[in-house]
């Protein structure tokens, strides 16, 4: 499978499985099920509430020898609640302990964004910590102490604009290796591209298909539809695929993992198979074309009344 380096070399499989979302009960058929049909790399995170499940999924694998553990790569991500320094590794081994692992490649802050150590989500202005007295770079000292302590290969974050990245890149030890951030047609980030380029970032896409299966309430009223829109439909049609697998093709065309999510066996294989074909230039200049700057994971959830989190500060974007 084509890979990204990481700069001691290491390779992470650029196509992986994504599992928010993906119930107790479907995510141990759909991980499995993932690793049959060739996927290599489980993107996972503490917040989603399956780790457990999907921990039970790697035991049974590497027990009855279907894959070995260094032959996966395996990411997960520090929940808000946990940005203290002294908590982030404490958190990392919980996560272990779930996922049935001694160590993962990647360990990602999950939002630059922190809550008390008692709050799961927030429901009042009150539960969060703001930047100011939880600065992100302490939380990613905590971050350092996991590599050194040999919980995780390699660190990075989550949904950083350039302006954070750019402070953490400033004030680390160990630099941020990756950024995994919302990446389609719609919401392209042509800068953050660049600048991760620049920098040795490596970037991920989150959400590449559109996300259709948030919860209603982190939905917008009337969002656009990737896999409904036109031009990556006839684009489909002309290369004898499917939208999902334009969509995906496009995040590897432009030298991004991707994570589709799936809990169908159907859609994992199919969505595998964008690792085999290809889109011309002329197919990624009409989609290029698609960009407008739009999210469907707007962060919404931390800007509430009295949080000290707005669109503003949270992405960095006017
Ligand atoms: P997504 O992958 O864009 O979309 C998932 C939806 O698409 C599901 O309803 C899935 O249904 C469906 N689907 C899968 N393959 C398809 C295909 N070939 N054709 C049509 N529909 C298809 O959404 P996502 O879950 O938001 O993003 C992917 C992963 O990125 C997440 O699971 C998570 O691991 C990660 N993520 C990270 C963050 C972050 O803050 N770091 C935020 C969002 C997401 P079925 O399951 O029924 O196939």
């Amino acid at each position: 499978m084509t890979t990204l380096k990481f700069k001691n070399n290491d390779e992470m499989p650029i196509l992986g499985l994504g599992t928010w979302k993906s119930k107790p009960g479907e995510v141990y058929d759909a991980v499995h099920n993932a690793v049959k049909t060739g996927f290599r790399h489980i993107d996972c995170a503490a917040i989603y509430g399956n780790e457990k499940e999907i921990g039970a999924a790697f035991k049974d694998m590497f027990a009855s020898g279907d894959i070995k553990r260094e032959d996966l790569w395996i990411t997960s991500k520090l929940w808000n609640n946990a940005h203290k320094k002294e908590d982030v590794a404490q958190a990392l081994q919980k996560i272990l302990d779930d996922l049935c692992l001694t160590y993962l490649d990647i360990y990602l802050v999950h939002w630059p964004v922190a809550l008390k150590p008692d709050v799961v989500f927030p429901r009042s202005g009150n539960d969060f910590i703001s930047l100011e007295d939880l600065p992100v770079e302490t939380t990613w000292e905590g971050m350092e102490a996991c590599v050194e302590k040999e919980l995780t290969l390699h660190i990075g974050v989550s949904n950083f604009s350039i302006k954070k990245l750019d402070t953490l890149l400033q004030t680390s030890r160990i630099q941020p290796e990756m950024n995994q951030i919302e990446l389609h047609p719609f919401l392209q980030q042509k800068d953050m591209l660049a600048f991760c380029e620049k920098n040795n970032i490596l970037l991920t896409a989150y959400s590449p298909l559109g996300s259709g299966d948030r919860p209603k309430a982190l939905k917008q009223k009337n969002e656009p539809s990737l896999l409904e829109n036109q031009v990556i439909k006839d684009i489909a049609a002309a290369n004898q695929c499917t939208p999902g697998q334009v969509l995906i093709r496009w995040s590897i065309e432009r030298g991004t993992a991707v994570i589709p999510k799936s809990v169908n066996a159907g859609r994992i294989a199919e969505n595998f198979k964008a690792l085999d074909m290809s889109l011309s230039q002329a197919d990624m200049d009409k989609i290029s074309e698609l960009d407008m700057h739009s999210r469907y994971v707007t962060g919404d959830f931390w800007t509430m009344s009295g949080s000290s989190y707005t669109f503003e500060n949270l992405w960095d974007e006017a």
